[in-house]
């Protein structure tokens, strides 16, 4: 079947709506969004269609269906439980050639009604022409999350500015270089943080300026801990819209697959040998070089920038050379895996609070409070802390944690490689080289992390805890 697409004005037209039941509410509402005239046939109508009526919004003849309903209407639209009816309906339709949709029933239609992304006055309808309406929605579903909600206002505003664009702009290819500019520029950045009248200011102000120079900007964005699913759809924007990318190693190569294809993809990990200060500083040039050629860049982070991701200090480093930002926030690696290794952080039973902590310089013995990380109640995440499981336990044990409290080490978290080894502190570092975790691997520690072995559902478990509730036993062991 080859439909022709079309998007029908039927602002103050009959529309003849056959059913009086949830289906029949739905489409009434988004008909009437479009100001169509309804008059709505059938024997009893939900609460809701009832107000509408009460309230002279539609027009309603009570009854069974007789073609008599059709007279005057440009479209119908038949949602009745009955096939029996639809059809009485869809061949009467036929005869008097009006067009119809019977819903989810494209045989006996004439018309589909697309599933659709509503950025008003945009609108992006997608159809499977009626074989796989799934589909449909799936593809919607990929495109609803291209596009930002703020794109509808940008439309809006473009509309409202357009003769004045088109006197300013009279050369053509003028006029589109600054709607590129609307579109991928400060104005668009504006309007997605709901500053309206900023926008507005920054449109008029390009306008009135002889041409468009670009403005680049750069936006720091969490990847997650790997799993694409865990990417915001502001992540997936970003990546969509880049011209320049630049890495760190904690990336996942399914999550830069996503990205604008040509986009140019910097790795800007550590270089074996250069001090992660000097990394640093390349990170910082790079960077201001590329915003100053006018580039969107996108420094992409493992998890989430502002947790132990040196976000701030690329913050810093770019508002102290005037270069915009945003910050996209991402799902920070304690989250993660805890989430897919069965360990809820808090519980009301054993942990009131969360600590994340970076075991990076853990060795220097001013950096951490050890009495009161070995605390109860309370769970523990470190980050960085594999090459030093030995250190970590042995410290909380001397301040006075014990030495059965368990720990759920999670390697490679929400990865399709992802173990999760779960224990007893005193046994955490012979268990850890015996198995092998290696780096990236998150530590949790605390009560929780004992719900794993029940609660556990991605990846693989080694579960060396004892199943007695007995703790003496593992003590013994
Ligand atoms: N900004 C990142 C953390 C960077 S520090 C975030 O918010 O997650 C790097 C450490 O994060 C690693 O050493 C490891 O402890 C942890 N980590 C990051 N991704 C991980 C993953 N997929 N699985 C386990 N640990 C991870």
């Amino acid at each position: 079947m080859t439909l022709f697409p079309l998007f029908a004005d039927v602002d103050g037209r009959r529309v003849l709506v056959v059913g009086g039941g949830d289906v029949a509410e739905r489409k009434v509402k988004s008909l009437l969004g479009a100001g169509a005239h309804i008059v709505l046939g059938a024997p009893s109508l939900t609460p809701a269609l009832l107000r509408l009526e009460e309230q002279k919004k539609i027009e309603t003849v009570h009854g069974e269906f007789e073609p008599g309903w059709l007279t005057g209407a440009w479209l119908v639209v038949a949602a009745t439980d009955s096939r029996e009816v639809n059809r009485q309906v869809a061949q009467a339709a036929g005869q008097a050639r009006i067009f119809i949709n019977v819903v989810d029933d494209p045989a006996l239609s004439s018309f589909q009604v697309p599933s659709i992304v509503d950025r008003s006055p945009l609108i992006i309808a997608v159809s499977s022409s009626g074989s796989a309406p799934v589909l449909a929605r799936r593809v919607r579903e990929r495109i609803e999350s291209l596009f930002d909600h703020s794109l509808g206002t940008l439309a809006s505003l473009a509309e409202k500015h357009r003769p004045a664009i088109r006197r300013l702009r009279p050369n053509l290819s003028r006029r589109r270089e600054f709607y590129d500019w609307l579109l991928d520029g400060p104005v668009a950045g504006a309007l997605r943080k709901h500053q309206v009248q900023s926008a507005e200011d920054q449109l008029l102000n390009q306008l009135a300026k002889a041409s468009a120079k670009p403005v680049g900007k750069v936006i720091l964005v969490g990847a997650g801990p790997g799993d694409p699913g865990l990417l915001t759809l502001k992540a997936l924007r970003a990546l969509n819209e880049a011209d320049v990318i630049l890495y760190d190693r904690l990336v996942s190569d399914e999550i830069l697959a996503l990205a604008r294809r040509d986009a140019a993809q910097i790795p800007v990990g550590k270089i074996v040998g250069e001090d992660h200060n000097a990394t640093q500083q390349r990170i910082h040039e790079l960077l201001l070089a590329h915003a100053r050629r006018g580039e969107r860049v996108v420094r992409l982070k493992g998890g989430d920038a502002f947790v132990f991701g040196r976000g701030g200090e690329e913050l810093e480093f770019l508002s102290a050379h005037h270069i915009p930002y945003e910050v996209v926030p991402g799902i920070t690696a304690a989250l993660a895996c805890a989430a897919y290794a069965g360990v809820p952080l808090t519980h009301r039973d054993y942990a009131q609070s969360v600590r994340f902590i970076t075991a990076h310089c853990s060795k220097d013995d001013a950096a951490l409070d050890w009495a009161s990380l070995a605390r109860e109640k309370q769970t523990l995440a470190f980050y960085m802390g594999v090459s030093q499981l030995e250190h970590l336990s042995s410290q909380l044990m001397q301040h006075g944690l014990a030495a059965t409290t368990p720990f759920a080490l999670v390697e490679n978290g929400t990865r399709p490689n992802q173990r999760v080894l779960t224990g007893t502190l005193a046994e955490l570092p012979g268990l850890a080289l015996q198995h092998t975790f290696k780096a990236p691997s998150l530590l949790l520690i605390g009560e929780v992390t004992a719900l794993a072995s029940e609660l556990q559902w991605f990846g693989e478990s080694i579960n060396t805890a004892p199943q007695s509730s007995d703790t003496s036993l593992s003590q013994a062991a």
